[in-house]
C-alpha cells in the first residue's frame, strides 16, 4: 500500500464489506480499509475477477475474502450478508461502489437498459444497506458509505438512467442517515468526479478501433480534460476517494452522518467555466 495519513491499524478487528470491490475505485477502496487493518470482504458477480483482485491485495497483507453476488438479486444479497456475518461475525463497514453505466440517448434507451442502471445502483444500494442494517443493530452501530455522482447536480446529456439512480442515492443516503442514528449506523456518501478507471478509458479512446492503434491517444485527451476541467489540475485516482471513506468510516467523522461529499478537484463547480489553466 502506498504511504497514508491514517494511522496504521486503524481498523483493526473490523469487517469491511466493499461491493465492486475487485475494480476501479472498489479496489482502491477495499486496498486502502485492508491495509489499514480491517478484513475486507470484496463483492461482485464475476468470481475470476474477485480472484484476481483478492490475490493481488493479500500479496500487499490485507486479509481479504471474495463473495460472488448480484446486487439486484434481493436474495443473493441477503445470502451474501448471512454468509459474511457467518464467517467474519460482524460487518462494520459497508461500501456500496458496484454499478453499472454506459452513454445512451433517453429516446431510444430500452426499458430494460433503464431498469439494469437503476437496479445495479438504486435497488442495489438498498438491497445492501437493508441487509446489513440488522447485523450493524445487533453490534451497535456501523458505518455504511454509498458511492454517488456529481453529473445530476445540473444533469448529464446521456447519463438519465445513471444521474436519476445517483439521485436516488443521495435521497436514500439522507433518509437512512435519519432512521438508523438511533443505532449508531453512520450512512454517509462520496461524490466522485473523474476517475480514470478502465470503463472511463475506453469512453475516451478514439473511434474506430482498426489500424494501429495510437497508445498516446487516451493519455492526451486525459491530459487535455484535466487542463481545461478540472481546476486542481489532475484527474482523480482511486485513492482520493478511499481516503474520504477511510475518513467517514472512522472515529474522525463520528458526528458526520447523511452528508454527500463531493471529491473532485473542484470539477463540477467549475463546468462550463475557464480554469485558467
Ligand atoms: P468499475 O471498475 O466498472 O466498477 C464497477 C464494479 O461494480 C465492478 O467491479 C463490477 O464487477 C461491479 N458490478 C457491476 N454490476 C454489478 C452487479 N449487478 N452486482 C454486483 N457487482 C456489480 O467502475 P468504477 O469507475 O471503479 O466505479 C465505481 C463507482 O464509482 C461506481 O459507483 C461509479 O458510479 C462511481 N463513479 C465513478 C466515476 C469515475 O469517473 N470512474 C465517477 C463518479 C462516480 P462485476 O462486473 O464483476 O460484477
Amino acid at each position: 500500500m502506498e504511504p497514508t495519513v491514517f494511522r496504521p491499524g486503524l481498523f483493526d478487528g473490523q469487517v469491511a464489506l466493499v461491493t465492486g470491490g475487485a475494480t476501479g475505485i472498489g479496489y482502491g477502496i477495499a486496498e486502502l480499509l485492508g491495509g489499514l487493518g480491517a478484513h475486507v470482504v470484496i463483492a461482485s458477480r464475476r468470481q475470476e475477477k474477485l480472484d484476481v483482485a483478492a490475490e493481488s491485495l493479500s500479496k500487499n497483507g490485507a486479509r481479504v475474502s471474495t463473495v460472488s453476488v448480484d446486487v439486484r438479486d434481493v436474495d443473493r444479497v441477503k445470502a451474501m450478508v448471512e454468509e459474511v456475518q457467518r464467517d467474519r461475525g460482524r460487518i462494520d463497514i459497508l461500501v456500496n461502489n458496484a454499478a453499472g453505466n454506459f452513454y445512451a440517448p433517453s429516446e431510444s434507451l430500452s426499458p430494460n437498459a433503464w431498469k439494469s442502471v437503476i437496479e445495479i445502483d438504486l435497488n442495489g444500494t438498498f438491497f445492501c444497506c437493508q441487509a446489513v442494517f440488522p447485523v450493524m443493530k445487533a453490534q451497535g452501530g456501523g458505518r455504511i458509505v454509498s458511492i454517488s455522482m456529481t453529473l445530476h447536480y445540473r444533469g448529464w446529456p446521456l447519463m438519465a438512467h445513471a444521474t436519476a439512480a445517483k439521485a436516488g442515492i443521495d435521497a436514500l443516503t439522507r433518509t437512512l442517515s435519519l432512521e438508523w442514528a438511533r443505532h449508531g449506523i453512520r450512512v454517509n456518501a462520496v461524490a466522485p468526479g473523474p476517475i480514470p478507471t478502465e470503463g472511463v478509458r475506453k469512453a475516451f479512446a478514439p473511434p474506430g478501433g482498426s489500424g494501429v492503434p495510437d497508445v498516446f491517444a487516451v493519455e492526451r485527451a486525459l491530459e487535455d480534460y484535466a487542463r481545461k476541467s478540472i481546476p486542481l489540475g489532475r484527474w482523480g485516482a482511486p485513492k482520493d476517494i478511499a481516503n474520504m471513506v477511510a475518513f467517514l468510516a472512522s472515529p474522525a467523522a463520528e458526528w458526520v452522518t447523511g452528508s454527500i461529499f463531493v471529491v473532485d478537484g473542484g470539477e463540477w463547480l467549475a463546468r462550463g467555466q475557464p480554469t485558467g489553466r
